[in-house]
Order: C-alpha cells, then structure tokens, then sequence
C-alpha cells in the first residue's frame, strides 16, 4: 500500500500498466517468472448491450477473481480497458500454463448484473520474462500470443508465444503504417461498377468502389484494409477522400454526357462517417466544389450497421434528403435493421444482398418468397430494387423474373477504372440474356 495514486488503476484498484513497469524497474527478476496477457472476448458487447456501468461492474468482479485466483507473490495488473497482465514470479511455462488454464475457467463463471447475468470467455497469451529485458518486451509478446490466441475466434483459448508470431505482427505494423502514408502518397483508387436496368441492360448508375493500390502486396479490395483504415480511425478522412474522387469523376460525366443519358454515381457510407455530425456539411462543401449536381450523387448505407449506429443514420439521412442526394439501403437481408430504416428513412432504392441470391432468390439465410416479399414492398414504396453479385445468366433471368429492376454484379461488368468504364456508359446494352 501507500503506492502514489497514478501507479493504480481507478476502477479496480490493481496496478496500471505505469504501475505495473515501475514496480518491475528495480526488482531482481527470477529466470522462471512468466507473462500471462489477459483480454476478453466480445467485451464491447456488454458495453453495446447494457451500458458502461454494467460493464464496469463486469471488470471489477473479474479482477475480484483474479486475486482469489493467483498466489503469493504473484502480481496482477490492469493494462487497457478489458486487458489484464499476471505476472507469475515463479514455476516458469508449466506453473504459467496452469494458472491460465484455471483462469479461462475461473472467469468465465456468469457475472450477475441488474438486468441479468452475463458469461465472458478470455484470451490469454503467455510469454516467458527474460531476467535482462525490460518487462514492456516481456509484455509486447505476451500481447502479441493473445491476439493470436483471438484469431481462433472461439474464445478462452491460451497460446503460448512463438517467435514467427512477432513476424506477423511485424507485417501488421507495416501495413499499419504503409496506410497511414497512403492518402498522402496518392495510392487510393476509385473503381466504378455499373448497375444495369434488368428490362433494357442499359447502365444509368455506377457504385465507386475503393482500392489501395499497394506499393508491393498489389491492387487491395476493401475488406483487405478497410477494418485496419477503421481501427486506426481513418475512416474519416478516407471517406472523405472517395466523397470529393467521386463527385469530381460525376461532375466530368455529367460535362461529357450533357444532353445525353446522366450517370448517376453511388457512394459507399461508412459507419464513423454515419456518427460524425460534421459530415452533412462536408457533403455540401464537396458538391460546392466540385460542381456535381446532387441529384446524380447517391448515398449508400449498409442495413449491417450496428444496433448504436441506427438512430443516427436514420438522423443523417434526413439531413441529406433535402440536398436532393439519392438514398440507398445496401446489404439489404444481410443485417437487422431494414425495416426500421425502411420505416423512418428517406431511402429511395433498395440493394439486396448478394446472400440473398442463391438458389433463385430462396437462398439458405431467408425463407421462400423472401426476395418477391421485398420486391413487392419496395414497390408499394415505389422504390427500384437492385441486385447485387450476379455472375450468371440463370440469375439475372431469375431476378428478372421475380420483377427486380436494376442488378449489379461480375455477369454485366467488374468494378473498374473511370476511363475503362466510361464507353459502356455511353454506348448501349451491357451483356445481353435471352
Ligand atoms: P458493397 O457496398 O456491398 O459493394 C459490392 C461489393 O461486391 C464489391 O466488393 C464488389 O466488387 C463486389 N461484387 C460486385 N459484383 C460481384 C459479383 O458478381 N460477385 C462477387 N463475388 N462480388 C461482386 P469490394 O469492392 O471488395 O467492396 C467490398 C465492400 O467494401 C463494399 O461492399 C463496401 O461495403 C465496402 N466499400 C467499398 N468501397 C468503399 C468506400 O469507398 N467506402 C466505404 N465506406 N466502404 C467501401
Ligand atoms: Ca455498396
Ligand atoms: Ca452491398
């Protein structure tokens, strides 16, 4: 006791993570003492599904535990909001092994909170501590394990640390970084895929679709970096890169095809841009800009946003409405959320997932009749239906026939280069199915 306040973690009265390296700093370290590294599984969960002080109540319980769990000497730590470090003094690999295993056990006992009860698992990476080294090195491979104890994606595994680990996390770090540099370095890429109208196979409207073109790993697709831009929280400033691309490429259609056919041009919404109240004012500034006419410019927001992001998406979409921007839900039977968005929102065209698509439109996700359900909804609404992913020609006279108007996908046309694109935006029928 008597440690000064800022060596300690508030909420549970364990060391921090500067508490936990000082009181390392002087100590004479046996050879035998391990890193245990703590994190639980889905914790956002708790706090998305009660509220903070639920989850609060979670942590200080399971540091409760951890003390009734350890023995002498063995010193506990709080790290990072559900990340614990357990320093076992002695007993090396198997005693560490031991107590981990009576961890992921111990812990995962329910916790009762007011509203219920909730069980979590945890992920425990275990490194040995090398007498020499500072304990942060000790710490950064034990971390290190309990991300690839995470990639299981089962929970309550324990992973020892391997040396090949760090290689990965090394490559990680570099993709880290190589993303930061890329807004700056002008590697991102817009792609533009038509969308074909079912009746007539004439393309009226393409989705912009992001690329990074990486300086050795080649052309990437967004699920290759798009989590990693999000959890570096660079989606903002991504988003508003492809906002302004888009809306320049569209002002120079609607310049090349004045007079004829316009092209409208549809723009992916990502979830941080959903929540930032200062992206309705960015989208006027860049239609200022650039020139674009709004009613050209369309706005796509994914059904699979989460539960927290529902209000104020539906909140964002009225603000943009009046710009006369178009409004689409996209991922449409991916997610939970369409019917309340279909409810509240003004969404003018829907995209149905390409999940939705197998089988004729009786996919294994939906029941029979799911998709003509949809259809003939979005009709009373008197909003076009697109789509997405169709590769064959069976599917596009399936959709066809269940009087879905617009579709998407590799059989009409890959997503491509503005000035690839361009001609079949100009000319007639794209592919052509009897
Ligand atoms: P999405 O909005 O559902 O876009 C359609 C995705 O389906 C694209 O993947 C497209 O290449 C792919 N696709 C189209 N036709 C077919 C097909 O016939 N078969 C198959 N197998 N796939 C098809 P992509 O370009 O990899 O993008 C993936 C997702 O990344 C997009 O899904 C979208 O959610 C997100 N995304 C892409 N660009 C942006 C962006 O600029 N901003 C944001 N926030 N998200 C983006
Ligand atoms: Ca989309
Ligand atoms: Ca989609």
């Amino acid at each position: 006791m008597g440690a000064q306040p800022d060596v300690r973690d508030m909420l549970t009265g364990l060391l921090n993570r500067s508490g936990l390296v000082s009181q390392f700093a002087g100590l004479n370290r046996s050879a035998e003492a391990v890193a245990l590294y703590l994190d639980f599984d889905n914790f956002r969960r708790i706090n998305d599904g009660f509220n903070r002080s639920a989850g609060d109540r979670v942590l200080v319980t399971m540091a409760r535990r951890m003390e009734q769990a350890v023995g002498a000497g063995t010193v506990i730590a709080r790290v990072g909001g559900d990340e614990f470090v357990v320093i076992v003094p002695g007993g090396g690999m198997a005693a560490a092994r031991a107590l981990a295993e009576h961890l992921v056990d111990f812990l995962a006992t329910p916790v009762e909170i007011e509203s219920g009860t909730i069980a979590l698992t945890v992920s425990i990476g275990v490194a040995s501590i090398n007498p020499a080294e500072p304990i942060e090195d000790a710490l950064l491979r034990a971390d290190v394990a309990m991300a690839h104890a995470k990639d299981d994606e089962i929970g309550g595994q324990i992973r020892p640390y391997r040396a090949e680990m760090s290689k990965a996390a090394n490559d990680r770090l570099a993709m880290e970084t190589e993303l930061r540099a890329a807004l700056a370095r002008g590697q991102f890429r817009l792609f533009y895929q038509p969308l074909v109208d079912l009746k007539t196979c004439v393309t009226y409207e393409v989705e912009a679709l992001l690329r990074w073109q990486h300086p050795t790993r080649g052309l990437l697709s967004p699920p290759e970096f798009l989590h990693m831009a999000d959890d570096l929280g660079m989606m903002g400033e991504i988003g508003r890169w492809v906002l302004r691309e888009a809306c320049w490429q569209g002002r120079a259609w609607q310049e090349r095809f004045a007079g004829g056919r316009q092209v409208v041009v549809a723009v992916n919404i990502a979830p941080g841009q959903i929540r930032d109240p200062r992206f309705p004012q960015e989208v006027i500034e860049v239609l200022d800009e650039t020139g674009f006419d709004p009613a050209l410019l369309r706005l796509e927001i994914s059904e699979t946003v989460g539960q927290d992001d529902i209000d104020p998406a539906i909140r964002l979409m009225r603000q943009l409405h009046p710009l006369g921007i178009r409004l689409s839900l996209d991922d449409f039977g991916a997610g939970y959320s369409g019917w309340s968005f279909l409810q509240q929102c003004p969404i003018d065209a829907i995209k149905i997932d390409r999940s939705m698509l197998e089988a004729g439109g009786e996919s294994a996700r939906s029941r029979p009749g799911m998709v003509e359900a949809m259809v003939a909804f979005a009709d009373r609404l008197g909003m076009p239906v697109t789509i997405e992913g169709v590769e064959r020609a069976e599917q596009v006279r399936a959709m066809r026939s269940l009087g879905i108007s617009t579709a998407q996908g590799f059989f009409f046309a890959r997503p491509l280069p503005a000035d690839v694109v361009a001609p079949m935006l100009a000319n007639g029928p794209l592919g052509s199915v009897a």
